[in-house]
Order: structure tokens, then C-alpha cells, then sequence
């Protein structure tokens, strides 16, 4: 999870963390680490997702083992965060990170509708130009949260399926 200071990160993983799709046993938050584990039912498959939250993915790129997915987010009021997301898209591209692995972009914060700095056409053509997904959601008010936990865990999937 990529992305600028204050887009919504720490919020959207707690909101993950509360998600229906969560099998209720396993709906564990372990506090003192940044690594955050959310374990999903989908199509009869369980699967665990650890989230990392990071403002630059340099540190991820740069690990032994990079992860299964990118989430960059951006807030729709912050305009400088959307630059932050290109900047970090643009990264990844370099550094051959996402012909593996699936990026999804996020524009965050489209309850705030009168203070949007950055429009869907522009999130739309941001992700079209890296091949990421694209969605918007309000983790104020819980919209679209739970389709971006299930995209993300369908596009880990299907990149399996191909790689
Ligand atoms: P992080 O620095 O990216 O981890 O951002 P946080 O998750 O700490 O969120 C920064 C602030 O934005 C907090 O005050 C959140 O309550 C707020 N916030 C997060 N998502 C939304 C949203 O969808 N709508 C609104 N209005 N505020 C949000």
C-alpha cells in the first residue's frame, strides 16, 4: 500500500480488517507490526493478505522478495498526492515491478466531492497508462472498500494463473 502521507492508508487497512468477506475467526490485528494480516473467503478459497504501508515503494522494490501486489493511493482533495502516485507508478514501471505483479491505483476521499482537486478521467488515465486498475472509494463512509479488497486479491490471483 503506496502512497502519500494522510491519502488514507492506515484507514483503509482497518477498514479491510472489518470487512464481511473477513472470516470472523480470523479477524486478527497484530498492533505492534506494519504488516497487516486480513484472511478473505473468495470463490471458496481462503487466502491471507499482509498489507506493508508505505509512503515510497522504493523499500518494497528493493526487498528480497517483493510483494504480490501494488496498491497506490491517492486522495481526490490532494493533488500533490496524485503527483506522489504517478511519481511511484512511474518507479515501479522502471523497475520492471509490474509485468508479474498487478498495480491498482486508488483515489480515496470521494465523500469530500466539493473540495476534488483530481478528476475520475484524470485517475482513469493515470491507470490506463500504467495498465493498473483503477477504482474510487470513501473509507469515511465505506464505499467501495470491500470491491477493492476483492479486486486486489482478483488480480493477485489471476497474475498467479498467467505467471
Ligand atoms: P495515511 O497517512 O495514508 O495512513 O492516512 P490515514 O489513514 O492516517 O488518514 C489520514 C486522515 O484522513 C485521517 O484523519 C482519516 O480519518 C482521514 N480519511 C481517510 N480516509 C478518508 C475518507 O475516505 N474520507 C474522509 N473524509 N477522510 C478520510
Amino acid at each position: 500500500m503506496v502512497g502519500a502521507p494522510g491519502v488514507g492508508k492506515t484507514a483503509l487497512i482497518s477498514q479491510f480488517q472489518t470487512s464481511e468477506c473477513i472470516n470472523a475467526y480470523d479477524r486478527q490485528r497484530d498492533v505492534d507490526s506494519s504488516e497487516q494480516k486480513v484472511s478473505i473467503l473468495l470463490n471458496g478459497e481462503e487466502s491471507e493478505l499482509y498489507f506493508v504501508n508505505c509512503t515510497s515503494a522504493k523499500e518494497e522494490i528493493d526487498r528480497f522478495e517483493p510483494p504480490d501486489a501494488f496498491v497506490v493511493i491517492y486522495s481526490v482533495v490532494d493533488k500533490a498526492s496524485f503527483q506522489k502516485a504517478e511519481q511511484e507508478l512511474a518507479r515501479m514501471l522502471d523497475s520492471d515491478m509490474l509485468r508479474s505483479r498487478p498495480a491498482l491505483l486508488v483515489a480515496n476521499k470521494i465523500d469530500l466531492a466539493r473540495s476534488r482537486a483530481v478528476s475520475t478521467q484524470d485517475g482513469k488515465c493515470l491507470a490506463c497508462t500504467y495498465k493498473a486498475k483503477f477504482i474510487e472509494v470513501s473509507v469515511g463512509i465505506n464505499h467501495n472498500v470491500d470491491e477493492l479488497l476483492v479486486g486486489i486479491l482478483n488480480q493477485i490471483r489471476l497474475k498467479k494463473q498467467q505467471y
